[in-house]
């Protein structure tokens, strides 16, 4: 690193050149909203905060986890996820038009948004970088066991592979396959082995003892 890097680094507080265009964007829009009085900065730094630390995958992993050790949690969830996840009262309120779909031997679900980047944010926070780039987008409609496979996955040739396209009515939570091997778990124990990319499809539940 260059003294001339190091000193810019050492004083980023105070100097907004390293903000991306985006988040120099942003913060234009933040002050404007607020000088105008539509927006109250602290309400807004709360918001940011809740995505940031609340909010994350591993709420989704618990309602996952729960599903797989209830059985009328799990029929429920089929039917109207986001109803099913407000009346259990469990992971905190969430937002309409989310759909849950199951993972089975037969049929492996993965989720995109080709339009832009819909993602379901309460149960899974923040969308991936990948999730939002084009080649996924495109790719995944076309060749979603090639995608797969650039993540690492093999499914059988007689599983299916099906796409959903979310939007912004519509958000999709993959349910994926109970690791074999996991049988008396404990919903906590259970819910570590969901990681976030086996819940857009992208990934697998991970094998007992896989997982730190
Ligand atoms: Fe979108």
């Amino acid at each position: 690193m260059s003294e001339h890097e190091h000193h810019e680094h050492d004083h980023h507080d105070h100097d907004h050149s390293h903000l991306s265009e985006v988040q120099s964007r942003v913060r234009a829009l933040e002050t404007v909203l607020a000088q105008k009085g539509y927006v109250d900065p602290g309400v807004l730094d709360q918001i940011v905060e809740h995505f940031e630390t609340r909010v994350g995958p591993h709420i989704g992993a618990r309602v996952v986890a729960r599903a797989w050790t209830d059985p009328a949690f799990r029929a429920a969830l089929l039917d109207d996820a986001t109803r099913a996840i407000n009346d259990s009262g469990l992971f905190g309120p969430i937002g309409d038009h989310l759909i849950a779909v199951e993972n089975d031997a037969r049929l492996h679900n993965m989720v995109v948004c080709t339009l832009c980047s819909c993602y379901p944010w309460d149960v899974l926070g923040l969308p991936p970088v990948w999730y939002k780039s084009a080649p996924y987008r495109s790719r995944v409609v076309i060749d979603p066991r090639g995608v797969l496979a650039d993540f690492g996955v093999t499914l059988p040739e007689s599983t299916t592979i099906r796409v959903w396209d979310s939007t912004a009515e519509t958000r999709y939570l993959v349910v994926p396959r109970r690791p074999a091997g996991t049988d008396g778990w404990s919903e906590e124990q259970l819910a570590a082995l969901v990681t976030r990319d086996s819940m857009i499809g992208t990934g697998v539940a991970a094998a007992p003892g896989s997982r730190p």
